[in-house]
């Protein structure tokens, strides 16, 4: 969350450059918030195409993207958080709030404190305990404001948090079908229907397991993305099917890219240390070691010596620009792979190899970047807008919804310029 860190710069002209700007600023988020706070809200519908660059765009036939993007407004790209996987990413999103801040500091993790796995199959603990969930998400913000959300799929939605469900939720089933999940969505969006959603949330994953399991410039990919705008086309008939063509508000955004990976660019993490001195809360590409006690100096010095396609961190010395030190699931040791690269041992890479694609790594890494884009009756219709920070969604969403946000790190009015 927001702190002030450091006023030593208060009363340089510098300051007061920056004031006058950031009141210049002020005047025309205002416009901006008054022009979106006057009528009534539009109905916001934040579609997640898991693992989607903007490449895959830009060298594939997609009539429906096509579309999409000439009715609305593009990032260049969208630059995630870190850790880039999916649920960390996910609940971002939906929070404003960095990993360190909302907790959930990968997809698999271990929490000494509650003794429990994080683990999002079967048949560790289920991530539905809300304990594991820091932060509101945008579906509780809007529920407890009087709002109705609805999700089918998000990371994070069959948890309760503060006693706060979406009005309708479903438990995550990667089998049902992508077709059912967008006619659900709609009839709970449907403004005759019984439920008349003001925000919704749909998730699709099978880009994202493509890339994984073929790498994300394979042909394999190729079809997952005109699959994708298939779906997309089923998705716009059925918003003017519905009569929401003029009247909602369509976010598709993506939470990492895709790195292509090897089995020639791997690092045997027990060539370097003794595994025995250490617990791995998490693995690759952002490995994450809890030493034993007294062992941090010896563990960390080896890593230090061998540094080479990775680099390792004590927790105090994690780039600040990762938010990714506070949290106490954060154990003392971060060995951080370069793109492209996989932590892996030889007992492991002997059994299972590598995948041809991963995501996990520095959010900055060019890889990682991905994707956003909206339209509807808010949003700038035909244009591209620089380079946009995950960060700030869950404030815009709030800004389209008309509520109040609960406390985030995303800055109000930071993405205002994407709309009308
Ligand atoms: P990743 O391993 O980071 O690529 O995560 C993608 C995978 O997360 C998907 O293929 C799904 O299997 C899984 N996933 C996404 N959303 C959920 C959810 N709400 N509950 C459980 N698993 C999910
Ligand atoms: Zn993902
Ligand atoms: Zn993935």
């Amino acid at each position: 969350m927001k702190r002030l860190k450091n006023n030593k710069f208060l009363y340089t002209p510098f300051v007061l450059l920056v004031v006058v700007f950031a009141s210049v600023s002020c005047i025309e988020s205002e416009y901006h918030s008054s022009t979106i706070t006057d009528e009534a809200s539009h109905p916001v519908l934040l579609v997640s195409i898991d693992g989607f660059m903007n490449e895959y765009i830009e060298r594939n036939e997609t009539p429906n993207f096509d579309l999409f993007l000439s009715n609305g407004v593009q990032a260049e790209y969208l630059i995630s958080v870190f850790p880039t996987n999916t649920f960390p990413t996910h609940w971002s999103i939906v929070t404003g709030l960095y990993v360190e801040n909302h907790g959930i500091i990968a997809n698999s993790f271990y929490d000494y404190e509650l003794d429990a796995n994080f683990s999002y199959g079967p048949p560790d603990s289920s991530p539905n305990d809300e304990r594991w969930w820091g932060g509101e998400p945008i579906w509780a913000t809007a529920e407890r404001q009087g709002k109705t959300a609805v999700t089918f799929f998000w990371p994070g939605s069959e948890a309760s948090i503060n006693g706060i469900q979406p009005t309708k939720w479903v438990d995550y089933d990667g089998s049902i079908p992508d077709s059912v999940r967008i006619d659900s969505v709609m009839t709970w969006l449907d403004p005759a229907g019984d439920v008349q959603a003001d925000f919704a949330t749909l998730y699709f994953s099978f880009v994202d397991s493509r890339g994984h399991r073929h790498g994300p410039d394979s042909p394999e990919v190729d079809a997952a993305v005109v699959e994708m705008d298939g779906i997309l086309g089923y998705l716009i008939e059925k918003v003017e099917e519905t009569g929401l063509a003029e009247n909602l508000n369509i976010i598709l955004v993506s939470d990492h890219g895709m790195a292509a990976t090897n089995e020639e660019r791997v690092i045997f993490l027990d060539e370097i240390i003794n595994l025995n001195d250490v617990d791995v809360v998490s693995w690759s590409p952002a490995g994450m070691l809890k030493p034993a006690e007294g062992k941090t100096e010896e563990v960390y010095l080896a890593l230090k010596e061998n540094q080479e396609n990775y680099r390792v961190y004590l927790r105090e010395e994690i780039p600040e620009r990762l938010h990714f030190r506070d949290h106490y699931r954060i154990p003392d040791i971060l060995i951080l792979a370069d793109p492209g690269f996989t932590i892996t041992i030889r007992p492991f890479f002997q059994r299972r190899g590598v995948l041809p694609g991963t995501h996990g790594y520095d959010n900055l890494a060019p890889e990682m970047f991905t994707f956003f884009a909206a339209s509807g009756p808010d949003f700038k219709i035909g244009e591209i807008v620089p380079p946009i920070e995950s960060i700030h969604i869950y404030e815009l969403l709030a800004a389209l919804l008309k509520i109040e946000p609960a406390p985030n790190d995303g800055s109000a009015g930071e993405l205002y310029h994407l709309l009308r």
